[in-house]
């Protein structure tokens, strides 16, 4: 579980992709590959995880002001 020994599998190596929102590049981890691997997700991530964060937590304050009625 700790190792990756090749059995067959993919075998994820960090890559560096470049941010749509901020233009910087960041690394993709392999880690993070094989978690989207295992979510089944097609694409490839388009923002580094400050930008993925703050998109999260715009979502997240709209939703909680829009659930704040009851
Ligand atoms: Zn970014």
């Amino acid at each position: 579980m700790s190792e990756q020994q090749g059995q067959g599998q993919a075998v994820f190596q960090d890559r560096v992709l470049r941010c749509v929102d901020c233009g910087q590049e960041f690394t993709w981890s392999a880690q993070d590959q094989e978690y989207f691997h295992e979510q089944g997700f097609a694409n490839e991530p388009k923002r580094c995880l400050p930008c993925r964060r703050a998109k999260k937590q715009r979502y997240a304050d709209v939703h909680a002001r829009k659930g704040s009625k009851k």
